[in-house]
């Protein structure tokens, strides 16, 4: 066993008491308060391993925290990067808190994805430990992720954070110990909303031009931009509008939930939508297209390729490899990192599945050898940027 393999060993219970921890703190998106508490343990954390620690809009939806500490290696920094939010609400910890046998932990967030914060604090800790040379890091703790950060503007300040590095590891899931992610879909929610114009439906129903009508004729139109095959898929998820039924409608709009393979394939579907918006069936109304929130889809590039093999080079040595590259049909914050040119792994965290449901599981013997690949992963000396 190398000395990585060994030290790591030792921490197996730490690693665990830590994720309990992490689990057994509610930490829905919607809750500043609960993410606080959330960020304030892996903050403390970060602290110990003489991280120097800043939040980007504290207190606020979306907060970001940010843990760096200078490389002893030369080079930009590398991207640790995770969430802490999970889909859960507050008291489901209460409910149903982490448990853990031999072979499998549960718990909110057990899968998706608590347990990737603590890999990768501890792969830092090991490096530390054993003073061996690494990479500068930049660890990003994100906390709306699984609201694709509509409530708030953290996908662009997760943008701006991720500058300058040189690659990045997201710490996501995975769903075999040989697994990493290198395509994930992108996401993106859109607001169309049609004004018409109002008018009693009894008295003057020529003067009225109905919102609703158009916005009708514009769903049909919508949902037919889905194409299944090619990944692309647009929902209309929810409608709203009109006042009374006496009254022709002046308003009404829905919110598409968007999902994308590539970001060139949401630009071409967003001009799409805004060429349906444009051309109305119903002559005197007015519809506007409002982007709230998008998340990048990960494409796998030449970087991402090179860092595909680098890993699969040291997963084989710990025993992991070959590595499987993985396409996830899920939105993650790795493609807004990706987005900025920075070549990104994703799904580096513990191996488990049923994520967002209560049969969420994680296996624990995935804990220490993907620990060790997060760890190798910061040693190493290539410069992609
Ligand atoms: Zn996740």
């Amino acid at each position: 066993m190398n000395a990585l393999a060994t030290y790591l060993t030792t921490q197996l219970p730490a690693m665990l008491q830590f994720t309990e921890r992490l689990v057994n703190q509610d930490s829905p998106a919607t809750e500043p308060a609960n993410i606080q508490q959330a960020v304030a343990l892996v903050q403390a954390k970060m602290e110990a391993l003489h991280m120097t620690v800043h939040q980007l809009n504290a207190n606020h939806p979306g907060t970001i925290l940010i843990g760096e500490l200078p490389g002893t290696l030369p080079g930009r920094p590398v991207i640790l990067s995770g969430h802490l939010d999970t889909v859960f609400p507050t008291g489901t910890t209460a409910q149903r808190p982490f448990t853990t046998t031999q072979s499998l932990m549960s718990g909110p967030g057990i899968f998706d994805m608590k347990p990737g914060l603590t890999m990768g604090l501890f792969a830092i800790q090991a490096l530390q430990a054993l003073q061996l040379p690494h990479r500068a890091i930049r660890m990003l703790v994100i906390t709306d992720e699984e609201k694709i950060h509509r409530d708030s503007t953290a996908d662009q300040a997760l943008a701006q954070a991720a500058q300058g590095a040189d690659f990045a590891l997201n710490l996501e899931g995975s769903a075999a110990l040989n697994q990493v992610t290198t395509t994930t879909r992108g996401g993106m929610i859109v607001e169309v909303a049609v004004q018409g114009q109002a008018a009693h439906s009894g008295a003057a129903p020529e003067a009225g031009r109905s919102a609703i009508l158009e916005l009708a004729h514009q769903i049909i139109q919508l949902e037919a931009l889905s194409d299944l095959t090619a990944g692309l898929h647009v929902n209309c998820g929810t409608i709203t509008g009109g006042s009374s039924e006496n009254i022709i409608p002046d308003f009404a709009k829905t919110q598409l939930g968007v999902r994308f393979k590539t970001n060139a394939q949401r630009e071409h579907l967003l001009a799409q939508i805004q060429a349906i918006a444009a051309t109305p069936t119903v002559a005197g109304t007015q519809t506007t297209v409002t982007v709230k929130t998008k998340i990048d889809s990960l494409e796998p590039t030449t970087g991402s390729q090179t860092l595909l093999q680098i890993a699969d080079q040291h997963a084989q040595a710990i025993g992991i490899g070959p590595l499987a590259a993985i396409a996830s049909g899920g939105a993650s914050d790795a493609g807004i990192i990706a987005a900025q040119g920075i070549p990104t792994l994703d799904g580096l965290g513990i191996v488990g599945g049923k994520a967002h449901t209560k049969d969420e599981f994680a296996v624990v013997e995935s804990l220490l050898p993907r620990t060790q690949l997060i760890a190798a992963l910061l040693q190493i000396t290539h410069q992609f940027n």
